[in-house]
């Protein structure tokens, strides 16, 4: 007898594994091309945007997943390098971390190491891609809420987000912060007002 074909639940998961896998192919690719590791390319891309308030060890290690001595490796490598610098923070000790201007360049020249995903995505309808993206916003409130990521700068887990508030399938949530309904295509994944809810 054939084997019975497995949940949809384990088919989608299995193909999320199947794209981060592709993903982590593509960023080694693409940083080897700086000379740099998958993590230190997500760093300098990190501190090519984050505020000051987040260019610092332990918030890149968070942001990461990984431990702060693990991204303080990577960062002592980006320092070696000269792609980046460090200064004192508002507290008087030397951590904020700030991009040269060779940081700026390879940040900019790394910014596409995921165009073929982008560009994938932009293929699909609208509709599609604004119910995968409400879907994995949500799964990622899920993981955050056991312990599995650490930190979201996420609609879904923010204290200003109100589920299922509208009557509109387009639009069915609020954002309290913005006073208005959030459409599921304007989602954010790195809001700069994002506050994180308590359990
Ligand atoms: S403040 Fe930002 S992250 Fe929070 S609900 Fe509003 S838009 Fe979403």
């Amino acid at each position: 007898m054939p084997e019975p074909e497995p949940s949809l639940d384990r088919r989608l998961a299995d193909a999320i594994e199947r794209l981060g896998n592709g993903l982590r192919s593509l960023s080694q690719h693409s940083a080897r091309t700086q000379g740099l590791s998958p993590l230190q390319q997500q760093a300098v891309l990190s501190l090519a945007r984050q505020p000051a308030a987040r260019r610092e060890v332990n918030a890149l290690a968070a942001a990461f997943d990984v431990t702060t001595p693990t991204m303080s490796d990577a960062v002592s490598a980006l320092e070696r390098k000269e792609l980046l610098t460090r200064s004192p923070g508002s507290d008087g000790r030397r951590r904020l971390l700030t991009l040269t201007d060779r940081g700026h360049e390879v940040a900019a020249e790394l910014a596409d190491w995921d165009e073929q995903l982008v560009r994938s995505l932009a293929a699909r309808p609208e509709a599609d891609r604004a119910t995968t993206l409400h879907t994995l916003l949500r799964v990622i409130a899920d993981l955050q809420a056991t312990g599995a990521i650490s930190v979201a700068r996420v609609c879904t887990t923010c204290r200003f987000f109100g589920p299922d508030t509208h009557p509109d399938p387009r639009a069915p949530h609020h954002c309290h912060l913005l006073r208005q309904p959030l459409a599921l295509t304007d989602l954010r994944t790195d809001c700069p007002e994002h506050e994180q809810a308590t359990a």
